[in-house]
């Protein structure tokens, strides 16, 4: 039988299972700060934990691991991206980034992707499974051992979609902000969806204080399906209503993403209708020039078009940014790392 997963227990749901080992509450306590703020992957680590208590836990419980396998780090801004190993084989990615307001990682909700974005490499082999509350907080903590630094940005923004995987995604913010692990604000955390408009509803209802970003990438429904297959379950109007909705219920911003590719979505028309879809909105939009995928065969727009395109947003006085490239020379685009891995593996 397949052990529990202990890094996935949150800090009630620990101690009610060493009080039933018939244990004092502070060992869970001291438990959970190993896992969570220690980051520590081994019953070994546990220093001031007896034995016996450890050894009781183990036959039931496993720490499934995050293991670094590959690092890379850009020459330009220290960016580093990592492949991780999952217990079962599984390889993830996950993103460091360094920013003036902090440290960020960029995690994975999923092995693999089953949402079918065109010009996404994380989607090309579908989804393989849902990554646990552990291995989405047990990346964040093989980052911190790597660099040695503290965290204060999370983006639920990597390979998978996190909404698809809602409820081990709950268990992990819930973790992650509370006061027992990390404590990171939830302010400080983004969550990135390609747009299941009920989900979206139902995390308003959680009345949480991140902030959710939106894959919208096209103006119109026509040109969206083109390029996202999840717009042919939800249309444009019915996504603008759940983000109104998630806003109203939460006072959060919503984040528009919007990669530019040349002569799909990158007119000056183009902005015109999106600059309509949006207004009156209280939100932000990220211009982001498309990453080229190997075995896609969508462009980069060129600067001027994605000046003008930023500068129609801002004459209809839309909120909106370039979103700054990190770490170009190391395989920025989602899911590459891990594609080339299972090519070389064979596997792909
Ligand atoms: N499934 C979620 C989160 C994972 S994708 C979502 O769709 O939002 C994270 C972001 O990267 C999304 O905005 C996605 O559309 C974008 N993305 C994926 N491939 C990309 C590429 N080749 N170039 C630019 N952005 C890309």
């Amino acid at each position: 039988m397949m052990k529990e997963d202990l890094r996935s227990l949150d800090h009630t749901q620990l101690q009610d299972v060493i009080t039933l080992l018939g244990e004092k509450k502070y060992r869970a306590d001291q438990i959970y700060r190993w896992l969570h703020v220690q980051g520590v992957q081994t019953y070994a680590a546990m220093t001031n934990v007896p034995a016996k208590l450890t050894e009781q836990l183990d036959a039931k419980y496993m720490i499934y691991p995050v293991r670094q396998e590959t690092m890379l780090e850009s020459r330009y801004d220290g960016t580093r991206k990592y492949l991780f190993s999952l217990h079962d084989g599984n390889v993830i990615e996950s993103v460091f980034m360094r920013y003036e307001h902090g440290n960020a990682v960029c995690i994975s909700s999923q092995v693999g992707c089953n949402m079918g974005c065109r010009f996404c490499a994380s989607t090309i082999d579908g989804k393989v499974r849902d990554l646990t509350p552990g291995e989405m907080l047990g990346q964040i903590y093989a980052v911190m051992e790597d660099t040695g630094e503290k965290v204060s940005h999370v983006v639920v923004m990597g390979s998978g979609e996190p909404l698809e995987n809602y409820v081990n995604l709950l268990t992990f913010l819930k973790m992650l902000t509370d006061e027992y692990g990390q404590n990171i604000s939830q302010r400080n955390v983004t969550v990135s969806t390609c747009g299941l408009c009920d989900r979206i509803k139902t995390l308003a209802d959680e009345q949480l204080q991140i902030t959710l970003a939106i894959s919208l990438h096209a103006p119109d429904d026509a040109k969206r399906k083109e390029l996202m297959p999840v717009a042919n379950r939800y249309s444009l109007p019915e996504l603008i209503d759940a983000c109104r909705y998630y806003f109203d219920k939460t006072g959060r911003r919503i984040t528009f993403e919007y990669a530019l590719i040349r002569g799909e979505n990158d007119s000056e028309k183009d902005a015109e209708t999106l600059a309509a879809l949006v207004r009156g909105m209280n939100c932000h939009i990220n211009l982001i020039p498309v990453n080229p995928v190997r075995e896609r065969n969508y462009q980069q727009s060129d600067k001027n078009a994605v000046l003008a395109f930023k500068n129609k947003l801002e004459k209809n006085h839309i909120n909106v940014t370039i979103r700054r490239e990190m770490g170009r020379d190391i395989d920025g685009a989602c899911g590459q790392l891990r594609r080339r891995h299972l090519a070389h593996s064979g596997d792909a």
